[in-house]
């Protein structure tokens, strides 16, 4: 396919795509209008339901992914991590002995 030179509609930023559905320059600008979009559709919603807030059922066992919590999670483990290494083991012997140990706690 020859290579298109399109214009992102999100932040009108030139760019080169051989894909020809490809509408905007980056992740970032497609983010946005699909943040959009689902806004204007949970919009629509309340006005067809008449109500001030649309409850959508949580999606079971499905935990939705955060950035805060991720480098919340990552954050912790690398602490972990660096104890671990502190004490001349790894990250799994680390955490193991600490298995052991709550394990002895709780008798
Ligand atoms: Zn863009």
């Amino acid at each position: 396919m020859p290579v298109k030179i399109k214009t992102c509609p999100v932040c009108g930023e030139e760019f080169e795509t051989k894909n020809i559905r490809k509408m905007y320059c980056s992740i970032k600008c497609n983010n946005k209008v699909q943040k959009a979009r689902r806004k204007e559709r949970l919009e629509r919603r309340k006005k067809e339901m008449g109500v001030a807030e649309v409850n959508y059922p949580k999606q079971r066992g499905a935990k939705r992914y955060s950035p805060e919590k991720a480098q919340a999670t990552h954050d912790r483990q690398a602490e972990i991590e660096r104890k671990a290494r502190a004490a001349g083991m790894s990250y799994g012997q680390y955490q193991y002995k600490k298995y052991l140990a709550g394990l002895k706690g709780a008798e």
